[in-house]
This record gives C-alpha cells, structure tokens and sequence, in this order.
C-alpha cells in the first residue's frame, strides 16, 4: 500500500528562545564520520554493531519519486507539540535540540515520544532528485524502542524568526551543551499543512538500524542564506548518501 498523509497539528504559544547558560562534559564524540576513513562507506568496518550499514535491504535516506505516491491513504499524522525548554547540544556529528518536557506525535493513534531535533547539510532524502540545502529530523520512539522519523526540508528564503534564537545558541565545539532559558515553540518549526511521504526505512547514522517510520514532509521550511552558512561553519557534508532500495519505495514494508 502506498501513503500520501495529511498532518494535523496543534498549535502553541508564539515564544522565543532568548538568553542562555552553557556547560560542557566530558563526552566525545563516536568515532565514525562523512569523510576519509569514518566515511559513510566505511561504517559498517568500524564496528560489528554497525553491519546494518553495509547489509541493510532498507537503508535510508532515499530519493523519493513523488509520482508513486497515492494522494489520499486517509493516515493521519498528529502533533502534539508545545513550547518546551530545550538542550541544545553539539554531539560531533551534528547540533541536536533535546526538549526536556514531553512532545510527541500520533500515527494512527499510536503516540511515540519526541527524543530530540537534529540537522544536516544538504539534506539527506532527496524529491525526485531535488537536493535542499538542509534537512531537520525530528527523532521519536515509543516505549520499546521503536522509531519514527518526522523528516522536514530547509530552502533558503527570508530568515527564520522560529529558529534564531536556536540559531544563536548553536554549540560550536563538540560536545559542548547551550540551554535556553526560555521554552522553545517546536510546532512553529513545522512547515504548512501539506502532504507527508512515509516509507520504512533506516537511521541515516550508525548504527542504520532497520524498521524506522520514516515520514518525510512535502514542503519545506525556510532558513536564510546567512542562517544555513551559520550552519555549515559547524557541520557541512553531514549527510549519508542515498541508499538504494529494492522493491519497496513508499511501500508498506
Ligand atoms: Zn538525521
């Protein structure tokens, strides 16, 4: 069965993220990467726990061909989103916002907790060989572990008041950790109302574990030029490369 879904979602206070407080620990950061020897080609020599990476049959991201997908399946994809404080925290690999109240989202009815929000540059899934300049996940599991991934692209366009101040409380060094002191509006983060492409599929990191609920949004949100070069100054080319896929494009695996 192929899914075109629909989103609903609720809306919450218009807040910014202002002033904040850092602190740093003592983590680093694994050791696989996007370049030379940690390159995404390499994943899988790094570490047995990582063979998902090379064997996988469901790997992501991929390029999606709008032209498969049915325009009405009737899933439903529902926020739950509320303005939050967030940690926001530069985990070597990425920048990565970790709200610590409970958000989280519904597919069918089922809810799966948002762990946290993270970025890459370019994005990740292609559109019928569209590359965007960036790509937002938005991490949820449920309780056993089970994974969905609300995946939203960044075009370059006017700047992005719901991100600044996110924007300016970027990590810069690994490990290194910015909390803003006032909650952040998460719903604001999300694009329009507008057609969500949903396929199974893997982590785009190791260890590329299968069975992710992927659903990847339509429309893209809008980040300015000098929002995504803030950006690459942290982290360009941290995308894994399209993987190919078999049989089953946008179909209930
Ligand atoms: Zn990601």
């Amino acid at each position: 069965m192929k899914y075109f879904l629909m989103f609903l979602a609720t809306s919450g206070l218009l807040q910014s993220c202002g002033q904040i407080t850092t602190t740093n620990t003592n983590q680093h950061p694994e050791d696989w990467g996007y370049q030379g020897e940690t390159a995404p080609e390499h994943w899988a020599e790094l570490s047995q726990s990582f063979f998902k990476c090379a064997e996988g049959h469901f790997q992501s991201p991929i390029d999606i061909e709008s032209y498969v997908v049915d325009t009405d399946s009737g899933k439903s994809l529902k926020f739950y989103y509320h303005p939050s404080p967030v940690d926001l925290v530069n985990n070597g690999h990425t920048v990565q916002a970790v709200p610590e109240e409970e958000n989280y989202v519904e597919v069918e009815g089922y809810p799966y907790r948002l762990q946290q929000i993270h970025f890459h540059e370019p994005a990740e899934h292609r559109v019928d060989g569209i590359i965007y300049p960036m790509e937002m996940h938005m991490v949820h599991s449920d309780s056993a572990g089970n994974i969905t991934v609300v995946g939203i692209f960044i075009k370059e366009g006017p700047e992005n008041t719901d991100l600044q101040a996110l924007w300016e409380s970027l990590p810069e060094h690994p490990a290194e950790h910015k909390h803003p002191n006032e909650r952040c509006d998460i719903v604001h983060l999300l694009p329009e109302d507008g057609a969500v492409f949903h396929y199974t599929g893997s982590l785009t990191t190791p260890p590329c574990s299968e069975g992710v609920e992927w659903f990847v949004m339509e429309k893209p949100i809008r980040l300015s030029k000098s929002q995504i070069e803030r950006f690459k100054k942290l982290y360009h080319g941290n995308n894994r490369p399209i993987q190919k896929r078999g049989d089953s494009l946008l179909s209930n695996t």
